[in-house]
């Protein structure tokens, strides 16, 4: 019998397409995933669990998103849970399809799902600031005729937010085509401006993404879809039943309540952080910097691969992003010594 191979079988476009970056390198201070540095573990809620296993979570997972809704000031009836903010992105374009548009260099998943599901996808090249290209964003609107556009702000991997003004004309001309803008906040917490929670009611057609992965919760799997109720409800459609388990459900709203302080000091932390290794890391020479509003800087070096892997074998592990932006890496902010390590291993290879 010959040997049964799914390769044969597999959709055109699964083909093309290689797995999201998943391996494990092992390392004593890792710096690449902009995680939290801090740590928050099971037993800090575990002692008062008492939640049985044998039944299906709550498929409206109301209890969390009335605790998210209370923290933002809106009603929980706009709110939508995913298993991290990539499931959301994942019904998103199962739901509205094709054609996808967003800017580059940017968060891999828009793309990798677009091509995923089959739907085309736009891609616009952030100008030489990492701003978003109005002009050539709004002829793609226009022309093309997205069904949904994605706009990290602030963006990953650039960490910088793009212009408030522009993004609005863009969902201004996206409403009257019609698309929806979806901005994907990810990294707002870090940031010094207020983001979009504020235009939504302005726009019918705007939803913003959030997530607790950056926060301290990457563990957990909660990402949350902030939107219209109409908007929300197609969605929800394709989203499958009890998608949030229930230790995440029951963790996620303790964290929302009695843990937020801490969340809070910890965020804090990090933008205070971020502030130091900036400029820090622009005193190395050979190292230029970008402006963060994140918890992860870009930076650009000289043969940035090999001082990647110089930075591993001293057990630092950041991102590679040379293959998006020539000599790029992208180190997410750790506690103090983590970066204190790092800006100090760093020098030694760059030879200061
Ligand atoms: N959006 C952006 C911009 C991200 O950088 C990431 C994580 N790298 C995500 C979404 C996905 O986050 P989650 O852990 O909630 O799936």
């Amino acid at each position: 019998m010959n040997k049964f191979n799914p390769a044969f079988i597999v959709r055109e476009n699964i083909k093309k397409l290689s797995p999201y970056q998943a391996k494990e390198i092992p390392c004593k201070i890792k710096l690449d995933a902009n995680e939290s540095p801090f740590p928050v573990k099971l037993s800090d809620f575990i002692s008062e669990v008492n939640i049985p296993l044998n039944r299906y979570p709550d498929p409206e997972a109301l209890k969390l998103r009335k605790a998210l809704a209370k923290k933002m000031k809106i009603s929980y009836t706009n709110i939508m849970i995913g298993n991290g903010s990539d499931e959301l992105i994942y019904y998103l374009i199962l739901t509205f399809g094709g054609p996808v548009l967003y800017p580059i260099p940017t968060f891999a998943m828009y793309g990798i799902i677009a091509q995923s599901v089959g739907v085309k996808k736009f891609e616009s090249k952030l100008d030489s600031d990492f701003d978003i290209n109005e002009e050539e964003m709004i002829n793609l609107i226009k022309t093309e005729k997205p069904r949904l556009i994605f706009i990290s702000s602030p963006n990953n991997p650039t960490g910088n937010t793009f212009s408030t003004d522009k993004i609005l004309k863009i969902i201004d001309t996206a409403r009257k085509n019609p698309s929806i803008v979806v901005i994907d906040e990810a990294y707002q917490p870090f940031c010094s401006d207020r983001g979009f929670l504020p235009f939504l009611k302005d726009f019918d057609n705007l939803a913003i993404l959030r997530t607790l992965s950056k926060i301290g919760l990457a563990g957990l799997r909660v990402g949350y879809l902030i939107g219209n109720e109409n908007l929300l409800s197609e969605a929800n459609k394709v989203r499958l039943p009890y998608n949030v388990d229930v230790l995440t459900q029951y963790i996620a709203t303790a964290a929302l309540s009695k843990f937020y302080a801490q969340i809070k000091n910890f965020i804090t932390e990090i933008v205070k952080e971020r502030i130091r290794l900036q400029k820090e890391l622009s005193k190395i020479k050979g190292v230029t910097v970008f402006p963060s509003e994140a918890n992860f800087i870009l930076f650009k070096v000289k043969n940035s691969q090999n001082v990647y892997t110089k930075l591993i074998k001293s057990g630092i592990l950041i991102r590679d992003m040379s293959s998006t932006i020539k000599n790029a890496l992208r180190v997410t902010v750790g506690t103090k010594e983590e970066n204190k390590e790092f800006l100090k291993v760093l020098n030694n290879i760059l030879g200061g």
